[in-house]
């Protein structure tokens, strides 16, 4: 599977770079022979003549883009539950269910994370969805996980995770 980072078309007859960014973006270039449409969800054309556009659209391995994502997490901009949660969220790895994964009740964060070493890519989605969870009803709480470093190795580990796995 691929993620497109870039939903873009050149018109061969009026020149003009046309992009969509965001998925019910429709755009026509100003001589009306072709348009974009999907933003980073499918790339969809629309055209007279299917030689009279060039495609300039870039998409990368989804794998490749979890990574890239995850990577600015063990050194982001702010350690607010919202920055990750946004991110994780774009990349499918908040786990809703998360209470599906867990061994204790009620959750006891810190036994949970001792499962962190033997971990699959699924519990450890589902370990950050609990430390977000928690920030949740006990707000500024994932910062103080961060600096205790509770954080960083399971954004480490499924990194580590994304990496060894097939390539989709
Ligand atoms: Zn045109």
């Amino acid at each position: 599977m691929r993620k497109i980072i870039k939903n873009a078309i050149q018109c061969k007859l009026c020149g003009e770079i046309i992009e969509s960014t965001y998925r019910h973006e429709y755009v026509e270039c100003k001589c009306g022979s072709c348009a974009v449409d999907g933003g980073h969800d499918y790339l969809r054309r629309s055209f007279r003549d299917k030689e009279c556009y060039t495609d300039l659209s870039v998409t990368v391995l989804l794998t490749e883009y979890k990574i890239e994502r995850l990577q600015a997490l063990l050194n982001p901009t702010t350690t607010l539950a919202d920055t990750f949660y946004e991110t994780l969220e774009d990349i499918g790895a908040i786990k809703y269910h998360y209470h599906d994964y867990m061994t204790t009740e009620p959750i006891n964060a810190d036994e949970e994370l001792k499962r962190l070493p033997s971990a699959d890519y699924d519990l450890c989605c589902a370990l950050i969805t609990m430390l977000l969870r928690e920030d949740h009803f006990s707000n500024g709480s994932f910062g103080e996980r961060f600096e205790n470093g509770d954080v960083t190795p399971i954004v480490e580990k499924m990194i580590d995770l994304l990496k060894n796995s097939t390539e989709e």
